[in-house]
């Protein structure tokens, strides 16, 4: 289980400073089917825009 989540996605909702992540939990899905072969096939799927 991932304690700290290091993230530099900063116009995220949960983004904090120092690219530290505050959200309670993320849910990381693959968009190349159900394998990923390099982390640039992943996602934060939790990532939610600043403005909501
Ligand atoms: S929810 Fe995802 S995109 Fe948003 S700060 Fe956390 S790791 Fe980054």
């Amino acid at each position: 289980m991932a304690k700290d989540v290091m993230c530099e996605v900063n116009n995220c909702h949960y983004w904090k400073q120092g690219n530290n992540c505050g959200a309670e939990a993320i849910y990381v899905v693959s968009h190349a089917g159900n394998m990923a072969s390099d982390s640039y096939e992943t996602d934060c799927k939790t990532f939610k825009p600043q403005d909501l």
